[in-house]
């Protein structure tokens, strides 16, 4: 190995492959010891700023010296998302195929912008989302796009929707003009703050989001739905998109789909739903009721990094119209300008180039098989049912929400404790500092809830057991 490194050109090739060697190996020796690191990570705010140095190195340094620090600086301050007992927010994991793939797409360093910079993005991206959209039982006029987030997914589908009105905005923009009603976005007062976010960034203003009650199992109520598009429209608004949920995220509560579809079609309202974490269980075929009417949604947006075991990040949003999409986003400088008759990836997206992100998700749909994509994910779901089961049955826990998919919001209700949210919040902190899982919260009709969920590609029934055990433990510490 060369001890300093080279003033040109890259690193020596056989220093490359030897370091590509041990990267591979610290990776496989990482996932099999997992377990014996705590899930959050044990570091005090600062821990790794104040462990840095403030300037960059004037002269290269050997990458064992570097490799080294990943060991000593970086490792502890990894939470790791990948834990089998990682149960907080929702449960995400990587699969050793999906690692390939983003070590790949590195090595590929493309830009998809144009078809001519990158065919293989260009070409692969449409094929392995029609797999993946004959696999969630969506129609065949929906086609796919894949962004980095569900947040920008969305952001796009709104974008949309706002081009569908044709107000000019792509041209005039919003401001200064007096010849525009009050624009209307519509979703529950249980959709993600990613719409909320959506609205601020297309100029919308937080104004003009319509918060929709939910019932008492957290979906949203149509019929209020239908009395706030009727009001907005006699008085002069204009409803530009309705989002719906299948699988909110503190609850994984499933929106009416087909009514709140009904109510859109009649009103000529775009309608995008938010599968971000539930899309995925789609694929399952007894999961396929909670889905109904989804189909006739203009955009639905679903995240493969959430629980379809593809590295961060990987969200796919399904158009019906994607001339719309186009019109909405595409600018060809002259630099840009090509004469090949082909889809160019810029024209459908605020970014010029895309990651090559098809390629792990490709790996991923092979290597697992449906059936195997499946029974993963149908394991997940009968192991939170299972987790629930305990629940209910223990004297001092209840649940707070129905389990439609694979996560618990429960809380502990032992007799005789006057401040049950107080109680709940100490359990949580006291398990997760513990290193030995992760759990976080919510708040349900004003109660501290907390959240148990199962996703992770590496989870087991053990590991549920154990939980299960430190909860019931920790609670009578605490008692
Ligand atoms: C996780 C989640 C999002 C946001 O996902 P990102 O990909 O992190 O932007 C949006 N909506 C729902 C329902 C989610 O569960």
């Amino acid at each position: 190995m060369s001890e300093s490194t080279p003033l040109t050109g890259d690193m020596p090739k056989e220093d490359f492959r030897r370091f590509g060697h041990e990267i591979v190996d610290w990776i496989a020796d990482y996932f099999e010891r997992m377990e014996t690191l705590p899930v959050l990570s044990q570091n005090a705010p600062h821990a790794l700023t104040d462990a840095l140095p403030k300037s960059a190195p004037p002269e290269g340094e050997s990458f064992s010296q570097i490799f080294g620090d990943v060991d000593n600086l970086i490792l502890p301050a990894v939470t790791h998302w990948n834990h089998p007992n990682f149960h907080g927010l929702f449960s995400t994991s990587t699969s050793s195929v999906g690692v390939f793939g983003e070590m790949l797409a590195a090595a590929f360093d493309m830009k998809a912008m144009l078809w001519r910079t990158s065919p293989a993005s260009t070409e692969l991206e449409p094929v392995v989302l029609d797999w993946l959209r004959q696999m969630t039982g969506l129609p065949e006029d929906f086609h796919g796009l894949i962004y980095d987030t569900a947040s920008i997914s969305t952001l796009h589908a709104i974008a949309m929707a706002r081009e569908r009105l044709n107000l000019k905005i792509r041209e005039n923009g919003m401001s200064g003009r007096t010849d525009l009603p009050l624009l209307r976005v519509y979703c529950s007062e249980q959709t993600h703050s990613s719409i909320d976010k959506a609205v601020i960034l297309l100029g919308l203003g937080r104004k003009s989001l319509v918060k929709i009650p939910v019932n008492e199992r957290f979906e949203m109520d149509a019929e209020a739905l239908r009395e706030a598009i009727r009001d907005d429209l006699s008085a002069g608004h204009a409803p530009l998109c309705v989002v719906a949920t299948v699988g909110t995220t503190s609850t994984t509560s499933v929106d009416p789909i087909d009514r709140i579809a009904d109510i859109c079609r009649r009103n000529h309202v775009f309608l995008h739903v938010d599968a971000a974490y539930a899309g995925s269980a789609a694929i399952v075929p007894e999961f396929q009721s909670y889905f109904k009417g989804w189909e006739r949604a203009d955009s639905i947006v679903m995240n493969p990094h959430k629980w379809l075991f593809t590295p961060f990040d990987l969200s796919v949003l399904y158009v019906r119209d994607l001339d719309l999409l186009k019109r909405t986003f595409s600018l060809v400088a002259e630099y840009l300008r090509v004469t090949e008759e082909v889809q160019n990836q810029m024209d459908y997206g605020i970014q010029l180039g895309r990651r090559f992100r098809s390629l792990k998700l490709w790996f991923v749909m092979r290597y697992f098989g449906q059936e195997g994509l499946i029974a993963r994910i149908r394991e997940h779901c009968r192991l939170a049912r299972l987790f629930a089961g305990w629940v209910d049955d223990a004297a001092d826990f209840e649940t707070l929400a129905p389990v439609k998919f694979a996560l618990v919001c429960f809380r502990a209700v032992p007799p005789g404790v006057a401040d049950p949210d107080a109680l709940n919040e100490r359990l949580m902190n006291a398990v997760n500092a513990s290193g030995a899982a992760y759990l976080s919260h919510t708040k349900l009709d004003d109660r501290f809830t907390l959240r148990l969920s199962v996703g992770s590609i590496r989870v087991e029934e053990r590991h549920l057991q154990k939980v299960w055990d430190l909860l019931n433990e920790t609670l009578k510490t605490l008692l």
